[in-house]
């Protein structure tokens, strides 16, 4: 680092499996930080090891005491205090949310050092359209609040992006299948990692194929969005001019149409004039 970094918090994220994604600003800021809060002061200590770092290093997560949190900001009007997790981007299903909100209200400085994150990692290998996107994390464990946190999701149309573990894998992909019908998804495990891979199919066959259990180490499934509505069946197009058409001329109902089904307006059209002259 150039110039010794001014005080504050400083979000750092670190490698999610491989310890050469570290980045040089990263490893940098750790070295020269006064503090690191982490979540696992062995985990953070194999990568302060790694990068040649010495700074003290403090337990922080978001079930840490109101006190905690006070004595960490009382530290950031004249200290360099980094935030880490165990691995990938803090506060992305990891703490630190409570801390940057406290920092923030009482007026002092937070800086981000991005870098890599699971999520961003799978998505990007996933395959599947990545312009819009939900991340939705880790889904409850409990089959019953997994399904209705499915059921809530199927409305969104843009791909889903969940952590989980190997274990749940077989179980979560079989109600994503059944709840998700007709929709593509990929399984990234051991993103960066020596055992790294990617399987790409319909949530049908990735639940099939790990239905006996899911693999060893840490995963992230990708859903692509939900068949689009252009592929609206003929039967489905008519039925919605038709109604339309009770109180709207063939140009506006095709339009109202074409909006409602996110279907080209020349096809809503077309049928428009056809279903008005019948
Ligand atoms: N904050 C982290 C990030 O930015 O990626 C995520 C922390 S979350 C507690 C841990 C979960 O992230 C794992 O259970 C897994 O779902 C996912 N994950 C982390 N590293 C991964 C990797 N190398 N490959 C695949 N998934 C990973």
């Amino acid at each position: 680092m150039t110039t010794s970094p001014s005080p504050g918090l400083y979000i750092v994220a670190t490698p999610i499996g491989n310890l050469s994604d570290m980045t040089p600003r990263a490893a940098d800021l750790l070295i020269n930080a006064d503090m690191v809060l982490c979540e696992d002061k062995r985990v953070t200590a194999k990568l302060m090891h790694h990068i040649g770092a010495h700074t003290p290093l403090r337990r922080y997560d978001d079930h840490s005491s109101d006190g905690d949190r006070e004595s960490i900001l009382g530290m950031l009007g004249d200290k360099v205090v980094a935030l880490v997790s165990d691995a990938g981007t803090p506060l992305i299903s990891d703490p630190g949310y409570k801390l940057v909100r406290a920092a923030r209200a009482a007026g002092y400085e937070v800086y981000t050092l991005p870098g890599p994150s699971a999520a961003i990692a799978a998505l990007t290998l996933s395959g599947l359209p990545t312009d819009r996107f939900l991340f939705a994390g880790f889904l409850p464990s409990k089959q019953k609040a997994r399904r209705d946190a499915i059921a809530e999701l199927a409305a969104v149309r843009t791909s889903l992006v969940l952590y989980e573990s190997g274990p749940r894998l077989g179980a979560c992909l079989a109600d994503l299948a059944e709840l998700l019908p007709g929709r593509d998804g990929a399984v990234s495990r051991e993103i960066t990692k020596l055992h790294e891979e990617t399987v790409t199919g319909t949530l049908a066959e990735l639940a099939e194929r790990y239905a006996d259990g899911g693999p060893k180490g840490e995963i992230v499934i990708v859903i692509g969005p939900p068949p689009s509505p252009e592929a609206a069946s003929d039967d489905d197009l008519d039925a919605a001019i038709d109604l339309a058409l009770q109180d709207l001329s063939p140009s506006r109902a095709a339009a109202k149409v074409a909006g409602d089904l996110n279907i080209p307006r020349k096809r809503a059209y077309a049928r428009a004039l056809e279903r008005a002259k019948s």
